[in-house]
């Protein structure tokens, strides 16, 4: 009788004594596929058979309890990993509530000019820092500025009103926006074909564009 398994690398392969998955390495296409523990389990008489028939019990019981351990082991692990990222998401969520405070209160206390320079050089920061880290946070100063730039943009078609109902002129948050405007647009732009590639994106879920993929990726 000859396999079809891979020669010369080990492989794992189902013994056909004791039907348990077992590390092979064949040697040739007629090599006997049977593990070692059951090399002496060949041979039919029925002393030999009730050995074999033992042998197979305390082999399942010992690969079962192999294998529930690893289970327990791979669950403690992902529930490590869950621990870590929640940690995480903490972490980012404060930073966020941070920079969120600090943006309001220096929208309000510093001079326009400086709010501007300091909106330029995070949006900078953000933009030319490669670590992931540096991403994810590039991240959140951008859906920052997003939320703010929703509530105060350039109305349509009237490029000296700001769509809160102030003029362009008297709207603080508008001049401070400006800017950074470019490299938020940009920056959405690049979130937006990522969502379009289903690959991971730094738009807030409540972005029309995001909520509305979820809306067709759930129904
Ligand atoms: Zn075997
Ligand atoms: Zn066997
Ligand atoms: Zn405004």
């Amino acid at each position: 009788m000859t396999h079809n398994y891979t020669l010369h690398s080990p492989t794992r392969v189902e013994c056909l004594c004791c039907y348990l998955s077992q590390s092979f390495t064949f040697r040739s296409k007629s090599d006997q596929v049977v593990c070692e523990h059951c090399l002496h389990h060949q041979g039919s008489n029925s002393a030999r058979a009730n050995q074999r028939n033992q042998d197979h019990l305390g082999m399942w019981l010992a690969r079962s309890a192999d294998e529930r351990a690893e289970r327990a082991e791979e669950v403690r692990r992902l529930n490590a990993d869950v621990d870590r990222r929640n940690k995480d998401i903490a972490a980012l969520r404060i930073e966020l509530e941070g920079f969120k405070a600090a943006l309001q209160s220096e929208l309000k206390q510093r001079p326009l000019a400086d709010v501007q320079s300091w909106l330029e050089s995070a949006a900078v920061d953000a933009a030319t820092t490669e670590r992931d880290i540096a991403y994810r946070s590039r991240d959140h100063v951008m859906r920052c500025l997003w939320e703010l730039d929703r509530l105060h943009h350039e109305k349509e078609g009237q490029p000296n009103q700001c769509s809160c109902g102030s003029t362009a002129a008297q709207c603080r948050e508008f001049q401070a926006l400006s800017a950074v405007t470019e490299s938020l647009y940009r920056w959405e732009t690049r979130q937006l074909g990522r969502l379009r590639d289903n690959l991971p994106h730094g738009l807030p879920r409540h972005h029309p564009d995001v909520s509305r993929s979820e809306f067709h990726s759930a129904g």
